[in-house]
């Protein structure tokens, strides 16, 4: 493990580039002086076989190291870039599309919450518009509509958004917010870029609103626990830092 981590620290501070190119230089190098080596012995005359075998094998086997560094080069690039983050918040999406639509409106009240907002869930869902939570800052109020999809692309089409823009304004609200796990059509971000009261949240939004681990300040991510949906530190299992949804 120690190895790995000195890897990981050396690599990181070299372009990938070179992380990469270099074991294959070094395959060249050890390869060509090996040729050479195996030739000047043999002259060139021996064992056809034999030479074949050697001028590959070997350097194949000096290769591994540069390979190994070569690997943790592309990871340790991942982790700077923060693919590893992407990774983890489709994993995270995919718990959020598991959920039930009351746990996934509970979970976007946490995220206005988590943005300051007192968020309060209605009752039933009407057919009118369907508003899911009401919300209140100071002044301001706002309604939310969430539509749940469990599929991955799976999406708000804008018939809906319009629907909900008219209840924005049939309301005289200031502002309404769309929430959903999946995405919105052209057709739905085309319309609502038009309606300043109107925004859009889709899942990746979601997750970039849940806020802050209460110990160390890294993003937090949906889990499945025990006693249901809560906010993880994704640096767990290092932090257990962990944000409970509202009942
Ligand atoms: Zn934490």
């Amino acid at each position: 493990m120690g190895v790995f981590t000195w890897l990981d620290r050396l690599v990181s501070r070299v372009p990938l580039v070179v992380a990469v190119a270099m074991p294959i230089a070094v395959f060249l190098v050890v390869d060509l002086a090996i040729q050479l080596i195996i030739l000047q012995g043999f002259g060139g005359t021996g064992s056809f076989v034999r030479w074949e075998w050697s001028a590959i094998t070997v350097p194949v086997f000096a290769f591994i190291p540069g390979y190994l560094v070569a690997i943790v080069a592309v990871a340790a690039q991942m982790k700077r870039l923060g693919w590893w983050r992407l990774l983890d918040s489709n994993r995270s999406l995919d718990t959020i599309r598991s959920l039930s639509w009351r746990e996934f409106e509970r979970l976007v009240a946490a995220g206005f919450a988590a943005k300051g907002w007192s968020a309060e869930l209605v009752g039933q869902r009407g057919p009118d518009g369907g508003t899911d939570l009401f919300l209140r800052k100071g002044k301001q109020r706002a309604i939310v509509q969430c539509k749940q999809r469990r599929f991955p692309g799976g999406y708000v089409e804008a018939r809906d958004v319009r629907e909900f823009a008219g209840v924005i304004t049939a309301g005289k609200l200031m502002k309404g917010f769309f929430v959903t796990s999946g995405v919105f059509t052209p057709e739905a971000t085309d319309f609502a870029e038009k309606v300043p009261q109107l925004e859009l949240i889709d899942g990746a939004d979601l997750l970039v609103m849940f806020g802050h681990c209460p110990k160390c300040r890294a993003s937090v991510e949906p889990k499945q626990g025990k006693y249901g949906v809560f906010l993880s530190c994704v640096r767990y299992p290092s932090c257990d830092g962990a944000l409970n949804l509202a009942a």
